[in-house]
């Protein structure tokens, strides 16, 4: 190996995993993963730990991984991250860790994702749990949300010694980890619970099927229930739609929907109670991670799938791999094009979608080219189902249920990038539920602010 290209990881054949939900990337061996580790330059001044919003000690790990001391390099990652194996599987290193690392420069970074996943996936297989808190503070800290934020705020507190409680709405913890990302990117079973148990090691409490503001206020929490600080970490889980003609026909999904009944509720498995509809030929609108998911979903339930997007191909913000992975996988891409009317039959069923052409115009407010019709291209695609993938926004219940709790136009809770402090005393907050939906990692450095700023408020 000449040192500029990195070893290649093995994947589920395009063909065969388009028919199955068994995960797509299978992973490094030991082999594997200590030749990989061996192109780390372990640089005086590493990038790569710039890029990481929780600050992972990227060389220490890899070292420990080059040294086979697996053990060493899961403590060293877990100091900061407290859910390593789902992070080595979504983050998007390409734009953090990897794209500072100097390997980059001239051939391929480091596979620091992998080697995360490795590290993580063999210390569960060989039953090393993080370390928690020696000595107990003595006070009581509720978390609203059990996602990467929720999770991340809670660790980081249990192990300063707090008496965490999260409250979760649904049945089961992992916020969009377990509803929202499909078993063939992240597994549920043999990863997400394992890292939610690591969480639970540490002494954290969770409830579940309580939704704050109805159950309970944080008001309630704070006031008779002896919490002395919140956080808030309930992303932002109420999806957009385009307000186009027909949208309210039958077939017609928001991607959250579609998900949720097939993940969650497994309702890809024959034997689920949770019905889901496995269209004939399905467009997913939208070019987001949530596209690609629901759009690999729908194929594996049987479907001809196009994704249709009103950008071109640069613009795209799914992950790369993802994209490339789908296309593999033989979803069709009808870049440029925007949908203007759904068509159902006099039963209210989708028959089909009417499109228009797109060309790129002058760049908007996000620096992007901004996409302008281009009159008379419309055209049809015969369809049975739509799935709107448009980006999602908090839910108002908790800010509309708690008193002196400041929101923006976009109904995102206002919280200190620094230290997650809101508007109101003691309730802290971070992660989808401030930035509006983001990623896995961002949520994960955003708990990780927010359980110092607790912390420090606690401490005072
Ligand atoms: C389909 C999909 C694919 C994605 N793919 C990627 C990816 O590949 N890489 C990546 O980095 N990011 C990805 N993301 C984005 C990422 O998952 C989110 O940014 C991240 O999960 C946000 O974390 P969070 O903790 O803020 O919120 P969430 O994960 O949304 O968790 C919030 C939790 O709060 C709970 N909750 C809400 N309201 C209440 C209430 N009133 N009371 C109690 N509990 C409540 C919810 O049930 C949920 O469990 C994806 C998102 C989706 C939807």
């Amino acid at each position: 190996m000449d040192g500029f290209v990195r070893v290649p990881v093995r994947e589920q054949d395009p063909k065969v995993r388009a028919t199955n939900f068994g995960e797509v990337c299978l992973g490094y061996n030991k082999e594997e993963a200590e030749n990989e580790a061996q192109r780390c330059l372990n640089c005086k001044n590493p990038k790569c730990v710039q890029g990481c919003p929780v600050s992972i000690d990227i060389p220490a790990f890899i070292q420990q991984v080059k040294e086979g001391n697996v053990e060493g390099a899961y403590q060293t990652i877990s100091k900061s991250s407290a859910l390593p194996a789902v992070c080595g599987r979504v983050c998007p290193q390409e734009s953090q860790c990897e794209g500072q690392c100097v390997r980059g420069i001239k051939g391929d970074p480091v596979s620091i994702g992998k080697l995360e996943r490795y590290v993580a996936d063999t210390a569960r297989e060989m039953g090393i749990k993080p370390q928690g808190a020696t000595e107990k503070k003595g006070k009581k800290v509720a978390v609203i949300g059990s996602g990467p934020s929720g999770l991340t705020c809670a660790g980081d507190l249990a192990k300063m010694g707090y008496d965490v409680t999260i409250f979760e709405a649904l049945h089961e913890a992992g916020g969009v980890l377990v509803y929202g990302i499909p078993e063939f990117r992240l597994p549920k079973d043999a990863v997400v619970k394992k890292e939610i148990e690591n969480v639970k090691s540490l002494g954290v409490k969770l409830e579940t099927d309580v939704v704050i503001g109805k159950s309970v206020t944080i008001d309630d929490l704070m006031k008779k229930e002896g919490f002395d600080a919140v956080f808030i970490g309930s992303g932002a889980g109420l999806p957009r739609f385009m307000n186009i003609p027909g949208e309210q026909a039958m077939g017609v999904f928001s991607a959250n929907e579609f998900l949720t009944r097939s993940n969650l509720m497994k309702a890809f498995d024959e034997n689920s109670r949770t019905p889901i509809m496995r269209p004939k030929k399905c467009v997913v609108v939208g070019g987001g991670n949530v596209a690609m998911d629901a759009a690999r979903t729908a194929l594996r339930l049987g479907a001809e799938v196009h994704v249709v997007y009103r950008r071109g191909e640069e613009e795209l913000p799914a992950r790369k791999e993802e994209v490339g992975h789908a296309k593999e996988e033989g979803i069709i891409f009808d870049l440029l094009t925007n949908p203007v009317e759904i068509h159902a039959d006099e039963n209210g069923w989708v028959t089909g979608i009417t499109c228009i052409r797109m060309e790129l115009g002058e760049p908007d407010e996000s620096g992007r080219r901004s996409p302008v019709e281009v009159p008379g291209s419309e055209f049809d695609i015969e369809c049975d189902a739509v799935i709107m993938s448009l980006g999602t926004s908090p839910n108002p219940l908790i800010s509309s249920t708690t008193e002196g709790l400041d929101v923006n136009r976009r109904k995102c809770i206002v919280a200190s990038e620094e230290n997650g402090q809101t508007s109101k005393t003691g309730v802290f907050a971070g992660g989808d539920a401030v930035t509006g939906a983001a990623t896995v990692i961002l949520a994960m450095g955003a708990g990780k602010a927010a359980a110092k700023g607790i912390d420090e408020y606690l401490s005072k």
